[in-house]
C-alpha cells in the first residue's frame, strides 16, 4: 500500500469559495453572484484582456522563466533592483516556496488566528508547526503577543496586513516597533495581498523598510485589485540574498506566459485601478450604512471584503443565501461562528446581497 508522509495526515484540503456554475446547477438558478473570494467585481483591465487574446496563438512556447518584462516593469514602478523581485503562480505559490526555503522539520512559524489559512498548510508540509496568536479585542494582530511566542525554533512570522478575514491593519508605527524587537534571524513575511486597497494613512509603506531590515519579505498579488486571479501571478519583494535562496527552490517556468503579459498590461492601466478603488469605497459606504440600519456590527475594513456579525449560525445563513443565488463565506471556517465575510461587489451586487440578507434574517 502507498504510504503518505506523516505531515500529510495533519493537512486538510483548502476549501475554496463555491464557483458560480456549481451553485447554478445545484439550486437551478439563472443568476448567481459570488462575493466569496475577494475578486475584483469589475473584472480586469481591458488592456490585460487584449494582451492575453493576442498571446493565445503562442501557447506552444514555454514562458520566460525569469519574467523579464514583468520584472523590469515592476522594478521601475517600485524603484527597486529587478533582482529584488520574485514571481509566483499566485502569492499562494510564493508562500509554499518560502516555507520550503526556510523551514526545517521541527521548526515553527507564527501567525495570527484567524488569519490566512495557507500559513499553516505550508508550514506543516515542511514538518513544521504553526503557533497561532489570537487577534486582540478589535480583531487586529496582537504583535506584543507574537513577540512573546517567539522561541529558538521560530523561523518565520506571518504578518497578514491587512488581515484576511478581518480586514484590519497594523500601523506603520506598530510594524516598526515590532521589527525592532524581532530577532534578526527570523524572517518576517508581510503579506500585503490587499495593499492597493489599504495604502495611505497609517498603513505602512513597507518598501521603505527594506533598507533598514534584512529579514523582511513583502508579498503582493495581481489577483485582487488588478483582477487577474484566474491567471495566478503574485510577487515577492526583498533583498537579493533572500530572493536568491527562494529562487533556488522555484521551478523553472512557474508563471505562465499569458499571465506575465497580462500583468504587464494591467500594471500600466492606472485608470482601471482608480475605478476599482472608487467602486470599492462607494460599496463599502453603502454596505456600512445598510448594516447600521439593520443593527448589525461589522469590522471596519481596509480591504475589498467585510466581516459582519449576523447574530445567527453562519453555516445555515450561508446555505440560505446560496438558495437565493448569493455566495459568501461563512465565518465558522475562521472560528467566528456568527459572522460572514463578503466581498464588496458592484453596486448592483451589493444591493442584491443586502436584499437577500434581509430576507433570510427575517
Ligand atoms: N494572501 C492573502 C492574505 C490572501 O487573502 C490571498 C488570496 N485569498 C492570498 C495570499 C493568495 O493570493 P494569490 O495566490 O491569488 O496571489
Amino acid at each position: 500500500m502507498i504510504q503518505q508522509r506523516n505531515a500529510v495526515n495533519y493537512l486538510n484540503p483548502y476549501i475554496p469559495g463555491k464557483p458560480i456554475s456549481e451553485v447554478k446547477r445545484e439550486f437551478g438558478l439563472d443568476k448567481v453572484i459570488k462575493l466569496a473570494s475577494n475578486e475584483n467585481p469589475l473584472g480586469c483591465s481591458p488592456k490585460a484582456t487584449e494582451a492575453i487574446t493576442k498571446w493565445a496563438s503562442n501557447m506552444a512556447i514555454y514562458p520566460d522563466g525569469n519574467c523579464t518584462e514583468l520584472r523590469n516593469a515592476l522594478a521601475e514602478k517600485l524603484d527597486l533592483k529587478p533582482s529584488q523581485l520574485l514571481f509566483g503562480s499566485g502569492t499562494d505559490q510564493i508562500l509554499e516556496l518560502i516555507a520550503q526555503t526556510f523551514v526545517n522539520p521541527g521548526d515553527n512559524t507564527i501567525s495570527a488566528h484567524p488569519s490566512f489559512s495557507r500559513y499553516e498548510t505550508v508550514t506543516r508540509i515542511m514538518d513544521g508547526e504553526l503557533i497561532t496568536v489570537p487577534l486582540d479585542k478589535d480583531y487586529r494582530l496582537d504583535l506584543e503577543s507574537f513577540l512573546s511566542h517567539i522561541n529558538e525554533k521560530t523561523r518565520i512570522v506571518w504578518i497578514c496586513n491587512p488581515n484576511n478575514p478581518t480586514g484590519t491593519i497594523i500601523t506603520s508605527q506598530e510594524l516598526d516597533y515590532f521589527l525592532e524587537k524581532v530577532p534578526k534571524n527570523i524572517l518576517v513575511v508581510l503579506d500585503e495581498a490587499y495593499y492597493e486597497y489599504a495604502r495611505g494613512g497609517d498603513y505602512p509603506e513597507s518598501l521603505s523598510l527594506l533598507d533598514k531590515y534584512n529579514n523582511i519579505i513583502i508579498l503582493r498579488t495581481f489577483s485582487k485589485i488588478y483582477g487577474l486571479a484566474g491567471l495566478r501571478v503574485g510577487y515577492a519583494i526583498s533583498n537579493e540574498d533572500i530572493i536568491g535562496y527562494i529562487n533556488r527552490v522555484r521551478g523553472p517556468f512557474n508563471v505562465n506566459a499569458g499571465a506575465q503579459l497580462a500583468a504587464v498590461a494591467a500594471l500600466e492601466d492606472q485608470d482601471f485601478l482608480a475605478k476599482s478603488l472608487e467602486n470599492n469605497n462607494k460599496g463599502k459606504q453603502y454596505l456600512y450604512k445598510a448594516f447600521d440600519e439593520m443593527g448589525l456590527d461589522y469590522i471596519p475594513t481596509y480591504t475589498n471584503f467585510i466581516m459582519v456579525n449576523v447574530k445567527t449560525n453562519s453555516k445555515q445563513l450561508f446555505v440560505d443565501l446560496l438558495k437565493k443565488g448569493v455566495i459568501i463565506r461563512s465565518g465558522d471556517i475562521f472560528g467566528m461562528d456568527d459572522w460572514i465575510r463578503l466581498t464588496i461587489g458592484t453596486p448592483e451586487e451589493n444591493e442584491i446581497f443586502i436584499q437577500a440578507l434581509k430576507e433570510v434574517l427575517k
